[in-house]
């Protein structure tokens, strides 16, 4: 009890964010399922993928600029592992370089009219890939692609 109060507190930036996205997904009615894992609360959501502290969110789909496979769920589980280690260090160091990637993904497929197929190579994406243990398979998919 009082280790995850301590734990709470030493993501607390990124937890007022995950409750935040967790009342709003509630709202618009975007919650399929929530599942408790790693100590973590495990949402899926037919909207979006993002890892805030003790609340992680993963969809599964094809948007304009991404498509979000099987693996995104143990890729955002890899985010928090990252969360627990960085603290409150994590939206500084994991958050603002994934956003970024994102912008630059948005921009990439509106200029170029393909998607970018990067996002998962760069920090911290890679790392996540890693700490989720899909890193191996993501490699073995982009290899598939690229011999197509
Ligand atoms: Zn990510």
């Amino acid at each position: 009890m009082l280790r995850g109060a301590l734990l709470f507190l030493w993501e607390l930036p990124q937890n007022i964010l995950g409750l935040l996205v967790l009342g709003l997904e509630r709202g618009a009615g975007t919650v399929k399922e929530i599942r408790i894992e790693h100590d973590r609360m495990v949402i899926q959501s037919t909207r979006n993928a993002v890892s805030l502290g003790y609340f992680v969110f993963w969809s599964e789909g094809v948007n304009r600029y991404f498509i979000l496979d099987d693996l995104t769920r143990e890729h955002e589980i890899g985010h928090s592992f990252q969360s627990r280690l960085l603290g409150p260090l994590y939206l500084p160091l994991v958050g603002v370089p994934s956003v970024l990637h994102v912008l630059y993904a948005m921009a990439y497929r509106e200029v170029t009219g393909r998607r970018w197929t990067g996002y998962f190579d760069t920090y911290p994406e890679s790392w996540a890939d890693r700490l989720g243990g899909v890193a191996e398979r993501r490699a073995e998919r982009k290899a598939k692609q690229q011999a197509k």
